[in-house]
């Protein structure tokens, strides 16, 4: 790791004013570069394909930019939300802005796939007041179908997340994915979330893949692979 971790972070954009979307109140959404999933249907895949290069930001520009909505997070009980791309690969970056600026009384969640190294998710347990966690799939073989990730660490991490900050602070979104998930799937992936102790679950409809613009030729390439995948399993 470089000597100045933690220092900036590497930013898509910064969305103000969103409410319904996030939890509590008015929150701004910061998204940040990077992602190791690589979904077949990505919805954000500038955030890895290298199609935009991103702005890097510091701990303190990033809280210039956050504080002009002070009034409305502290009204609403609203503030940050950190999602991506993957914000936990920004871990470093985002323990020392929140350990930094905690007394504003804004409340901090992350929305993250958690499929990350161990230590980079230890580094904000205690910081963040809620994990909306993508979970793709509960099933081995479909979610490393779908994704590029190991499933196994992606479950180990989502059991030790629950046994440190317990149920209340985690909702866990459930995607039906078109062509993945033909059937009733979905019932599926909430019985083994219920299973392990989550209470907070979404179920929602992902996006028709076709509907996505102007994707890059690498997000092209990881869809079709996917779909040639799927093929041949039903062959
Ligand atoms: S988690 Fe999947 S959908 Fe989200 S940015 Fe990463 S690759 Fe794209």
């Amino acid at each position: 790791m470089s000597e100045n971790k933690g220092e900036t972070i590497n930013l898509v954009s910064v969305s103000r004013i969103r409410t319904k979307t996030d939890g509590e109140g008015v929150t701004t959404l910061v998204v940040s570069m990077g992602c190791p999933l690589r979904c077949a249907y990505c919805i954000n895949p500038f955030t890895w394909d290298g199609s935009i290069k991103g702005k890097t930001v510091t701990i303190d520009e990033l809280y210039n930019e956050l504080k002009i909505d002070n009034l409305y997070f502290l009204a609403t009980g609203g503030g940050v939300m950190f999602g991506g791309g993957e914000p936990l690969l920004n871990a470093d970056f985002i323990s020392d802005f929140i350990k930094k600026y905690k007394d504003t009384g804004w409340k901090f969640s992350m929305e993250t796939s958690i499929n990350v190294p161990l230590e980079n998710l230890k580094k904000v347990i205690g910081l963040i007041d809620l994990f909306i966690v993508d979970t793709k799939d509960m099933n081995k073989e479909r979610y490393e179908l779908y994704t590029k990730a190991d499933y196994d660490n992606f479950l180990n991490n989502l059991k030790y997340l629950l046994g440190e900050v317990g149920p209340e602070k985690i909702i866990c979104r459930v995607p039906i994915i078109p062509n993945l998930h033909k059937d009733k799937e979905y019932e599926e992936n909430v019985k083994a979330l219920q299973e392990i102790g989550i209470k907070g679950i979404e179920v929602f409809r992902y996006i028709n893949p076709s509907d996505r613009k102007e994707i890059s030729d690498s997000t092209k390439e990881n869809t079709e692979k996917f779909l040639n995948k799927l093929k041949k399993d039903i062959e």
